[in-house]
C-alpha cells in the first residue's frame, strides 16, 4: 500500500510540474488570441448612417481608402465612439459631427494597428475655442493628460479638417500624443510599436532637429524642435496631410514613420 502511495507521489512529481506549465501555455495563448479576436471581430458593428455621410462627405482619408478598408474604417470608427465619453465644456453641446470627427482622426492614426482604441483614454472632452489652463496660465488648443483624458478646442479642430493638406492638424497632433502614451501605457506583449523601427525615428528626429533648431529651412514647423514628443506629433501631421512632400523632403525618416505606423498613407487604396 505505502509502496503505491510513493510511487503516486513519484509520478505527480515528475508530470505534475510539466502538467502547470503546459496549462499556463494553453491559458497564455487563449488569453492572446481570444483578445485579439474580440478586438479585430466588428461583424456586429454597424455605422449610424449619419456618421458615414459625415465621412463620405469630410473625410479625405476615408475617401482615398478601397472600399473594404472603408467598412473596416467605418465600424472602428463606431466601436471608437461607443467606447468613449464625450463632454461638452463651456455649454458646448456633442454633435455627432464633433464625435465622428474625433473618431475619424483617432482611427486614422491606429489604422495601422487592428486591434488599438487608445484604450487608456476614455474621455474627451470639447471646448468650443481655446480654452485657459489654470496649471500653467495659458489658453491650450489641445492637450492629452496622462489621467486618460483627451481635450481638444472645436474650433481649432475643424480648422485643421478644414486644410487638409498644410501639415497642420491639431486632432492628429493630440491623437498622436495620445498613441504614444498608449504605446507606454499598454500591458506587456500589447506594446505597439516596434522599439527598433522607433529608435530609428528617433535617431532621424533629433538630426532634423537639431537642424531646425539652427535656423536651417525644414518641412517641420519650430515647434517640433520642442522635445522628441513634439516631434513626433508634428511629424504625423504632415505624414497624413502632405506624405509626398515628407516623402520628397527627407525619405528615409519618411519610410521609418510608415514602418513604425504600419501604414503608408501614400498607399491607401492599395489593400
Ligand atoms: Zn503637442
Amino acid at each position: 500500500m505505502l509502496s503505491w502511495i510513493a510511487g503516486a507521489i513519484l509520478v505527480l512529481a515528475i508530470v505534475g510540474t510539466p502538467l502547470v506549465w503546459l496549462y499556463q501555455i494553453i491559458h497564455e495563448l487563449l488569453k492572446y488570441f481570444l483578445s485579439d479576436w474580440y478586438n479585430r471581430n466588428l461583424f456586429f458593428t454597424t455605422v449610424e448612417p449619419a456618421r458615414k455621410t459625415f465621412l463620405e462627405n469630410n473625410f479625405n482619408y476615408y475617401k482615398a481608402l478601397s472600399q473594404r478598408n472603408q467598412q473596416i474604417f467605418e465600424r472602428r470608427l463606431q466601436k471608437f465612439i461607443d467606447m468613449k465619453n464625450f463632454e461638452g465644456r463651456d455649454e458646448l453641446v456633442i454633435t455627432v459631427e464633433m464625435e465622428t470627427l474625433v473618431a475619424a482622426a483617432a482611427i486614422q492614426v491606429t489604422f495601422g494597428f487592428p486591434s488599438v482604441y487608445l484604450e487608456h483614454f476614455d474621455r474627451i472632452i470639447l471646448y468650443p475655442d481655446v480654452y485657459y489652463s489654470t496649471i500653467n496660465e495659458t489658453y491650450h488648443r489641445g492637450e492629452v493628460n496622462s489621467k486618460g483624458i483627451i481635450v481638444l478646442s472645436w474650433k481649432n479642430l475643424l480648422e485643421g479638417y478644414g486644410q487638409q493638406t498644410d501639415g497642420r492638424n491639431l486632432a492628429l497632433h493630440e491623437m498622436a500624443h495620445a498613441l504614444k502614451i498608449s504605446d507606454v501605457n499598454s500591458a506587456a506583449g500589447y506594446d505597439f510599436f516596434d522599439p527598433i523601427v522607433f529608435q530609428r525615428f528617433i535617431a532621424y528626429a533629433r538630426k532634423e532637429m537639431n537642424l531646425i533648431a539652427d535656423g536651417e529651412s525644414s518641412l517641420f514647423r519650430k515647434y517640433a524642435a520642442t522635445n522628441d514628443h513634439e516631434f513626433f506629433a508634428v511629424a504625423l501631421e504632415n505624414f497624413f496631410e502632405r506624405p509626398a512632400e515628407f516623402r520628397d523632403f527627407h525619405e528615409a525618416m519618411y519610410e521609418s514613420l510608415a514602418a513604425l505606423m504600419n501604414q503608408d498613407p501614400l498607399q491607401l487604396n492599395s489593400h
